[in-house]
């Protein structure tokens, strides 16, 4: 009877979930399916058979699902996050028994699943949270997997994640991330640097077309050019094709014809939380109702629609090359706080976390996979305390060398009125690390005289007092 039992289970399949369960069959492990909406389940059986007649099981009934699963069983929920995981969860695990394992793929805030692990252990069950990226392509075809929590859980389907991630040439994009919330946790990281290079990428498309006067064509020509250098990247090819995209309902290209609305919820905005809570520098946008109105009262004030639009008189040539270095030099800095937000919870979890694997198991597989991720990993192996990327000798010496390209580029973009947040606060970022000494001894002076809040002096320990105003 137990040749008949499935290696794994699978609960969830919406485009994640059949994706994945296809993944795991096409790799030779026979897998149970099952969905609350059981046409799903057929609807994943259909593209079973479709793709190689894969060893799907399908299971309409929760009972049925872990029933036909191996015991220790392992069941992958991929459901919305939130509550749904909750009821999932109580829904499956009236049927497991202890010794077996729930693992979350789905984007959850990490408390969740520490108190999941909680409540599992209860019952004598494992739990691991587990980040997967890489989209429906990714988990079809080999994503990135951050699975954190129990470790007996991890390694009783190690082999299936090894198999199932993508594989670079060192490896699959697979570890153990460690205790806790800390694979949801570093999956959310891992979303908020993703949002942070679409907007690095999206201002220097900024740059290129309002200050450089660039045509979708030449963008196109430029970002395919810049896959072939330092910035080689999913997310900088997929610009390239994005340029080259005609409108179907007008002339030009699509591009120019999507409204400029961008939404942040769940990861993003739990990424830029987390960056201020554990004060790890981070940046907000604003909503487009809000610049709408903005424009439309400072037009009202007297502001030119162009402040300078500045495409004559500009050398084109060295435009282009001066923004693809302060993308490069500004990517630095974004993955240097990411990577510094992942130390600081490592720190206050005590996850342990190893930032060079981190660093390694996002080389493929998900949105963020870049040539340059190795170069991380490397600086890591080098110096696994590195106070922050920025300080690493290789990564320094290459912002050094583009620093001159970079601040022209910020400056142009400030004369023309063309907001650049994200390369400015990376730049801002790069000058607190260039600047041994701060201005922030005026501002403790500032709260010492108005709040006695004490300072520290430069040249002798312990905690100061003054009397300002009767000396001043
Ligand atoms: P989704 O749209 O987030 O969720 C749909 C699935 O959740 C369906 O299977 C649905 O079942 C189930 N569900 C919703 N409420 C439920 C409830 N109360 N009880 C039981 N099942 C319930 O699906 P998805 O886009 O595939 O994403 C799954 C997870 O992966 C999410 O956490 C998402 O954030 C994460 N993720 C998504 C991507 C992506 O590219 N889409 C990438 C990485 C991670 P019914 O069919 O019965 O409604």
């Amino acid at each position: 009877e137990s040749a008949s039992l499935s290696r794994i289970g699978l609960a969830g399949l919406a485009v994640m979930g059949q994706n994945l369960a296809l993944n795991i069959a096409d790799k030779g492990f026979p897998i149970s399916v099952y969905n609350r909406t059981t046409s799903k389940v057929d609807e994943t059986l259909d593209r079973a058979s479709e793709e190689g007649k894969l060893p799907v099981s399908g299971q309409y009934s929760p009972r049925d699902f872990v029933l036909s699963i191996q015991r220790p069983r392992s069941v992958i929920i991929l459901v919305k996050a939130g509550a749904p995981v909750d009821q999932t969860i109580s829904a499956l695990s009236e049927y497991m028994e202890p010794g077996d394992c729930i693992i979350d793929g789905g984007n959850e805030w990490y408390q969740n699943t520490e108190r999941r692990i909680v409540e599992a252990e209860k019952k004598g069950l494992l739990y691991l949270g587990m980040g997967v990226s890489g989209g429906e392509e990714g988990a079809r075809n080999g994503p990135s997997l951050m699975p954190g929590g129990s470790f007996q859980a991890y390694n009783n389907v190690k082999d299936i994640l090894e198999k199932v991630a993508a594989q670079v040439e060192d490896g699959p994009c697979v570890t153990y991330i460690g205790e806790g919330g800390s694979g949801n946790f570093v999956k959310m990281v891992h979303n908020g640097i993703e949002y942070g290079d679409m907007q690095l990428i999206s201002e220097a498309y900024d740059v290129l077309k309002n200050v450089g006067g660039l045509s979708n064509d030449e963008l196109a020509e430029i970002f395919t050019e810049w896959n072939r250098g330092e910035l080689e990247s999913f997310l900088v090819e997929i610009t390239s094709d994005i340029f080259r995209v005609k409108d179907e309902f007008g002339d030009g290209e699509l591009v120019d014809k999507i409204l400029d609305k961008t939404g942040m919820k769940g990861t993003g905005k739990w990424t830029v939380q987390q960056a201020a809570e554990l004060s790890v520098a981070a940046r907000l946008l604003l909503r487009r109702w809000i610049r709408e109105n903005a424009a439309k009262v400072l037009k009202e004030a007297g502001l030119k629609e162009d402040i300078g639009s500045a495409s004559h008189g500009i050398d084109k040539k060295r435009l282009i090359d001066d923004v693809r270095q302060a993308l490069y030099a500004s990517k630095i800095c974004s993955y240097a706080q990411g990577m510094n937000l992942l130390r600081a919870k490592s720190v206050e979890k005590e996850w342990n976390l190893n930032l060079g694997e981190m660093a390694r198991i996002w080389k493929g597989g998900c949105i963020i996979r870049a040539v340059f991720l190795d170069r991380i990993k490397k600086a890591y192996q080098r110096n696994p305390n590195l106070a922050s990327l920025v300080v690493d000798p290789d990564f320094a010496k290459e912002m050094v060398q583009r620093q001159a390209a970079w601040r022209r580029v910020v400056g142009l973009a400030i004369s023309a009125g063309i907001s650049t947040p994200g390369m400015c606060a990376s730049l801002a970022y790069f000058d607190t690390y260039r600047r041994a000494r701060l201005p922030a001894n005026l501002v403790q002076a500032q709260r010492d005289l108005f709040g006695a809040h004490t300072y520290e002096r430069t040249d002798r320990p312990g905690a100061y007092h003054t009397e300002w105003t009767k000396l001043a």
